[in-house]
């Protein structure tokens, strides 16, 4: 039989993408698979986006993943958004199937695997506090709500954005899916399950900034997760494990999106230990 030589081809598509990992976790992947799949970090300019997607239709691309800024531009040149995708009201993962491509989101999904596997959390009929209101916290906040969480509060510095998006997740979740504002110091109360930084405090190359947050009230089960994850030790998850309260890094939810995204991509089972590990060797703390 004669060698096949045409990879299938993946990518993703954002500005800048220089520092995105993603394409070393899916590329160790299909190596740990055998898999004669690509995965090319693409440069594109919001201008470019639609010629972009022209262009992934053209070549055949078997899908794609979107990062910053065109996580919600991308949605007008989709065939079909998947339901939890267009109640975030972004997609980060888009798969082909046939000639349509469809719109997932796996960041929240990513996020929810890692409390339930890593962290041994199962989110139905707990609270979350979830600091934010950027596309992060929308997407952890939407699954949260649709994992049957028994209410997920808001807390963001911009009391606008904050509102707005607990009203409208509310309204798409049927999830109590409160707002409050932060003013100073946020003080977390013994009623909180769950607290997630959905913010960008503490990413690099701020990566001593802290979120403004007093846990001394936290009860002591309650798990404290990041979604940074450059660096995944941020000073937010050191003083939680200080207090002895249990932790989840900005890595777990980055390789559970990437799993989900690999097995939606390809139909296998994605081999997470190997994508987490050469996540972790190209941040540099392997
Ligand atoms: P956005 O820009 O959409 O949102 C940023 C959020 O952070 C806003 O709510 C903003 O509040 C808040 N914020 C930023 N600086 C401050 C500050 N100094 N004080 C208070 N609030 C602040 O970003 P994203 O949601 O896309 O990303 C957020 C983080 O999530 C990034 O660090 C990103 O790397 C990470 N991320 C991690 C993923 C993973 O897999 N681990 C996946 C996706 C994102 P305001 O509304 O008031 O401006």
């Amino acid at each position: 039989m004669p060698a096949n030589f045409k990879a299938e081809l993946l990518a993703c598509f954002g500005q800048p993408v220089d520092e995105n990992p993603t394409g070393r976790m899916q590329e160790a992947a299909f190596r740990e698979l055998g898999l004669n799949w690509r995965y090319l970090t693409v440069e594109v300019p919001p201008a470019n986006l639609r010629d972009a997607i022209l262009g992934a239709r053209a070549f055949g691309l078997r899908g794609f993943n979107l990062t910053i800024p065109h996580k919600v531009a991308v949605l007008k040149y989709l065939d079909e958004i998947a339901p939890d995708a267009a109640a975030i009201g972004a997609v980060n993962t888009v798969r082909r199937e046939g000639s349509r491509f469809i719109g997932e989101n796996t960041d929240g999904k990513g996020f929810l695997h890692g409390v339930r596997t890593d962290a041994g959390l199962d989110p139905r009929g707990r609270r979350a506090v979830v600091l934010g209101a950027g596309g992060a916290a929308r997407a952890i906040s939407t699954e949260l709500a649709l994992a049957g969480a028994a209410e997920v509060l808001v807390v963001n510095r911009s009391p606008e954005r904050g509102a707005a998006m607990a009203a409208d997740l509310a309204s798409k979740t049927g999830c109590p899916i409160r707002y409050e504002p932060w003013r100073g110091v946020y003080r977390v109360t013994s009623a909180a399950d769950l607290l997630v930084n959905a913010t960008s405090i503490g990413l690099f190359p701020d990566a001593a900034a802290m979120p403004p947050v007093d846990l001394a009230g936290a009860h002591p089960g309650m798990l404290v997760a990041d979604v940074v994850f450059n660096p995944p030790e941020t000073p937010f998850l050191a003083a939680a494990r200080k207090l002895g309260l249990p932790t989840l890094d900005g890595l777990s939810m980055l390789v559970y999106q990437g799993a989900i995204g690999f097995r939606l991509w390809t139909g296998r089972e994605a081999p997470v230990a190997v994508m987490k590990a050469a996540l972790a060797q190209a941040l540099g703390v392997a």
